[in-house]
């Protein structure tokens, strides 16, 4: 299937924001079980000087499961407005967010001239 999709339709969002929603809840739990044994490992037999290495790597993997733990909550806000049918409305404009956004960033709230002048205030 070589073919550019255009359009990708409401059905076929929710099958890819399921897959994403899975792959990104595998990812939590991966990291989760690496952040354990890296904590395991923190708590054995060590000498000071490693302490504070090992402190700096645990706050780099806090860091990363924070973003996991993110990227997860956005996908599940996502299914639920998918849910609803409320997802790929502009949540300022009430305009039709365009599929290709929704495809690459499915958890998108707003259409880009909205979202832009979001950030603008920032
Ligand atoms: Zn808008």
């Amino acid at each position: 299937m070589s073919v550019l999709v255009e359009e990708i339709s409401m059905a076929d969002l929710g099958r890819l924001l399921q897959e994403r929603y899975e792959q990104a809840a595998e990812n939590v739990r991966l990291e989760a079980q690496v952040r354990s044994e890296l904590t395991a490992g923190q708590f054995g037999p060590g000498d000071v000087a490693d302490a504070g290495s090992l402190a700096s790597e645990s706050a780099q993997q806090e860091l990363v499961s924070a973003a996991l733990q993110e990227q997860l909550d956005r996908l599940d806000a996502a299914l639920r407005r998918w849910e609803d049918g409320t997802l790929g409305t502009c949540e300022s404009c009430d305009s039709q967010i365009p599929a290709g956004r929704l495809e690459i960033m499915p958890w998108a709230t707003h259409c880009v001239p909205c979202q832009r002048t979001q950030s603008g205030r920032h």
